[in-house]
């Protein structure tokens, strides 16, 4: 916390003029979290977005409450430092919208609120609504078939808890992974026989466990900070704060676990009988996941369309970071899921909720086909006469005929940030002008610019003019060069932050609206403290991670310019345990691994099982303890593994984003 969080605060009364309550019950001036009340500037952004909102009736929320079996008021998640977080801090969210929040994300923030045990059809159920994901039930002969068992132990649990109470008592016989992202998989534990997957089928797209880990593990770190703003899990949940995301309410990342495949989808059509149900399984890797895919069930002509179709537009980029995804190929697995399964009934998802009826259902599927598709061509054709990415984003609109569809708007995924990915995925990240090609870094581009505007204050007073008259987003690059020239002048991060908090509430993206809030919350309160939370995120997880990417992991932790200045050096690390024999070589700053026989002259022979390599590996154990411990059997220089681990970065899970 800034210690001049009250000065910061009177300061925002002061230079939010004319500005009356955001909604009912909302103060005039900031919150106690220090969030200013909608602009007048914000108030009318929303009211003209309500104006020409071009969707229409009623069928979203009969959807999205259809087949209700039971609900719990509560909505109860344990925590794991022995406390709970109620869902149901979410039920402000009902009547009209305040003005502190888009029109548009309101609605869809209602839709997804509708939580509880669903029937879909005959022997399949969801339960929505206890994370950001689905975790649906499917009726095999002998027990249940748990399709994506949500992010963490905890979520899963009180799910599984729901559905155990209302539906038939037998055992989970299989679990299907629709993908390899956490909230699809995390909580698997919770839903399997006294928590062991011994003689549970286990099904997931090829290359599932690599991809898990590729994602979350080498650029884990960086994505995790990154996913804070994604998500605004720090963010107070309120109209000022935290709303939806779009694709749900909001992951709850506590304790997450995994288990191995024993059974890979790796073709279409692919067909497979589970627990006696017949499945058509469609194999979609490379689209919105990097291994993934959907099923059909002929039984009850039922399309579970995983995450590649969606009640909102996705991401072919995630802001949270992640590799762009191909908006061609993804269209295309939809278009050929249409083809596939011409007699569909139901698409249900393992975000939002099901869409009912064959025409219904064509509609959906042919929407979302064609939002990726129309993105991409558009895209493509604004480049080719010669458009940059954000010339191409300013003018890229949905035509009408796909707008007015809501599944097709940008809750989760924006027009604007996926135009800019597809010019990414084929043209990388230059735009071809050569001012772009080596600009200066942010501080010294900012002083620069500070006094090219005359200096500080000149600066502020454009900015507050740009704040008066709604222009947010140039006010934000004023601000930003400002702040990352002085990131102590109060007065100027406590505007940028109004600026944010006005960019949020105007934003009809969910994870806009999360981004801009928590940029705002950081620039006001500084970074919070992350806590333990990445060793109990990431614990499970890397205990199933290949030794192999361990040590890739590692050496994109080497600091380079130390490691080159020292003499080169190599060691044996033998996990007796596992039975692998690992060799490492640092030379010229890089650190090689290849599992393989010992090197005769290593500088050391370490003789470790995995579990303390991990420990290790995360700095969970003090090296230099463990290092002169009897715990780990050294052969060789103990001083030279010393000296190696401490080449090693320290991991900041808590760099600074809207500052220097
Ligand atoms: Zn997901």
């Amino acid at each position: 916390m800034r210690a001049s969080s009250l000065a910061l605060a009177l300061l925002a009364i002061a230079i939010a003029p004319g500005c009356g309550p955001s909604g009912t019950g909302e103060p005039p001036g900031p919150d106690e979290h220090g969030s200013t009340p909608a602009s007048e500037a914000t108030a009318e952004a929303n009211a003209r977005f309500a104006e020409s909102f071009p969707v229409e009736g009623n069928e979203d929320f009969d959807e999205a409450r259809r087949g209700l079996v039971a609900s719990d008021p509560e909505m109860s998640v344990r925590t794991p430092d022995g406390g709970s977080f109620s869902q149901s801090v979410f039920a402000f969210v009902e009547g009209d919208s305040p003005k502190s929040v888009n029109p548009s994300l309101w609605r869809q923030a209602k839709l997804n609120g509708n939580h509880g045990l669903f029937q879909v059809a005959d022997g399949i159920y969801q339960v929505r609504g206890y994370d950001v994901s689905n975790m649906s039930w499917i009726r095999g002969r002998t027990g249940w078939i748990v399709v994506d068992p949500l992010t963490s132990v905890e979520s899963a649990e009180a799910a599984a808890a729901l559905a155990r109470k209302h539906l038939d008592p037998a055992p989970v016989v299989a679990v299907i992974f629709t993908h390899s992202h956490i909230d699809h998989f995390g909580g698997v534990r919770a839903v399997l026989p006294n928590g062991s997957p011994e003689g549970v089928r286990i099904i997931a797209p090829r290359r599932f466990v690599e991809e898990v880990a590729s994602e979350n593990v080498l650029a884990g770190v960086a994505m995790g900070r990154r996913a804070i703003y994604q998500f605004g899990r720090d963010l107070p949940i309120g109209p000022r704060g935290y709303v939806d995301s779009g694709l749900g309410k909001q992951p709850r990342v506590y304790t997450t676990s995994l288990a191995t495949p024993t059974d890979l989808i790796d073709h279409t059509p692919q067909e497979m009988s589970i627990d006696g149900v017949p499945f058509v399984f469609q194999y979609t890797p490379e689209s919105e996941a990097p291994a993934e895919l959907t099923f059909y069930l002929p039984e009850q002509k039922a399309y579970c369309g995983a995450e590649i179709v969606n009640r909102t537009m996705h991401n072919l980029y995630t802001l949270r970071g992640a590799k762009v995804r191909d908006a061609l190929r993804w269209s295309g697995y939809i278009d050929d899921a249409i083809r596939r399964f011409p007699d569909v009934e139901i698409v249900f998802t393992s975000h939002n909720w099901p869409t009912f009826g064959h025409d219904r259902s064509i509609d959906f599927l042919k929407g979302q086909r064609d939002t990726y598709r129309f993105l991409h061509d558009q895209t493509l054709r604004l480049a080719n006469q010669g458009a940059t990415p954000r010339e191409i984003a300013e003018q890229l609109e949905l035509p009408p005929s796909l707008a007015r569809h809501a599944a097709n708007r940008g809750y989760y995924g924006s027009v604007r940030h996926n135009a800019k990915a597809i010019y990414q995925f084929y043209f990388g990240w230059y735009d071809a002008n050569p001012a772009n090609l080596d600009p200066l870094p942010p501080v010294d581009l900012g002083r620069k610019w500070v006094d090219a505007v005359g200096g500080p204050d000149a600066a502020k007073q454009k900015a507050k003019a740009a704040m008066d008259s709604g222009e947010y987003r140039w006010a934000a690059t004023l601000l930003d060069h400002l702040v990352f020239t002085d990131p102590d002048d109060d007065e100027a991060r406590e505007l940028l932050a109004t600026t944010y908090d006005q960019l949020g509430y105007q934003a009809e993206n969910g994870v806009w609206r999360s981004v801009y809030l928590t940029g705002a919350s950081e620039l006001r309160h500084g970074v919070p403290e992350r806590g333990d939370l990445g060793k109990r995120f990431a614990g499970e997880l890397l205990a199933q991670i290949p030794l192999d990417l361990f040590f890739a992991a590692m050496a994109t932790r080497i600091d380079g310019a130390k490691a080159a200045a020292g003499e080169p050096r190599s060691f044996n690390f033998v996990f007796s345990d596992v039975g692998e024999t690992h060799v490492l070589e640092l030379e010229n700053g890089v650190l090689h691994h290849r599992r393989g026989d010992p090197m005769p002259n290593a500088d050391a022979t370490v003789r470790v099982t995995r579990a303390l390599f991990q420990k290790l590996g995360t700095g969970e154990a003090g090296i230099r303890d463990l290092v002169f411990s009897d715990e780990l059997e050294v052969e060789g220089s103990r001083m030279a593994l010393l000296s190696f681990f401490g080449l090693l970065d320290p991991v900041d899970e808590g760099f600074a984003i809207v500052t220097p």
